[in-house]
């Protein structure tokens, strides 16, 4: 209903506020930064070689929010081809990989009506394949109990909230054997859920390759966007 909203009735933009435009240019831009390493400081002993977009914050905070709280489902285009980019560079332009989602909380989920991330993944895949590198999701990954919003808590606390709380479909996990697995989240904080993620797809006897994100909330030193990249036309949020 809300997607139908904002078809009728146009928006501003979700990262400055800017009139009539869902996202603007500028807005976009961190997302056409290069991807690279993310590793949190500290690093959870197991952590997969992080990747991510940008820095989290400004607008890229924005255009988050504007998809996961405000239901604003076009973002996930720009936001899901920046992710198919992370883990681009996540598997060195290499495939067949296989994206794994990180399980959204089902508080999350049942507020938002859908699982964002694995929104996410189906877009990031999509550009991958559009691109030749073949790409799946496959949602190995759910939580083996329920677990508390890990916003606020400090990196202990996390650890305490998150420990064994994922398991594997076992299903899903049989179609691990064969590709590179990426796990894949919107965000990078801690580092403590993608290695809590890795461990459980560890404990069914996957290795998770690498961590492909958007942005990552302790990244010191975002690469610059890159030159006049300019996203796809199809990644441009419709209104
Ligand atoms: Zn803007």
């Amino acid at each position: 209903m809300k997607a139908l909203l904002d078809l009728v009735f146009p928006v501003d933009c979700a990262g400055c506020g800017a009139r009539s435009v869902l996202a603007c240019s500028s807005c976009l831009t961190p997302l056409l930064c290069a991807p690279g390493p993310a590793w949190p400081r500290p690093s959870p002993p197991g952590l997969p070689p992080p990747f991510a977009v940008t820095a989290y914050g400004g607008s890229v905070r924005g255009l988050l929010l504007g998809l996961k709280e405000d239901g604003l489902l076009a973002l996930q285009r720009p936001l899901g081809w920046a992710l198919g980019q992370s883990v681009r560079a996540a598997v060195g332009g290499a495939g067949p990989v296989c994206l794994v989602p990180v399980p959204s909380a089902r508080a999350a989920q049942r507020r938002r009506g859908e699982d964002v991330v694995r929104r996410l993944a189906s877009v990031a895949a999509g550009e991958l394949r559009r691109s030749g590198v073949p790409a799946t999701v496959v949602p190995a990954l759910r939580h083996s109990r329920a677990v508390a919003d890990s916003a606020g808590l400090d990196a202990r606390a996390r650890a305490r909230n998150l420990s064994g709380a994922f398991t594997t479909r076992r299903r899903a996990v049989d179609r691990l054997r064969v590709d590179r697995v990426v796990l894949v989240d919107d965000l990078i904080t801690t580092g403590v859920t993608l290695t809590e993620c890795a461990a459980a797809l560890a404990a069914a006897g996957v290795h998770a390759h690498a961590c492909a994100t958007i942005a990552a909330t302790q990244r010191r030193s975002p690469h610059s966007p890159r030159g006049s990249a300019q996203l796809p036309p199809w990644a441009l949020p419709s209104q």
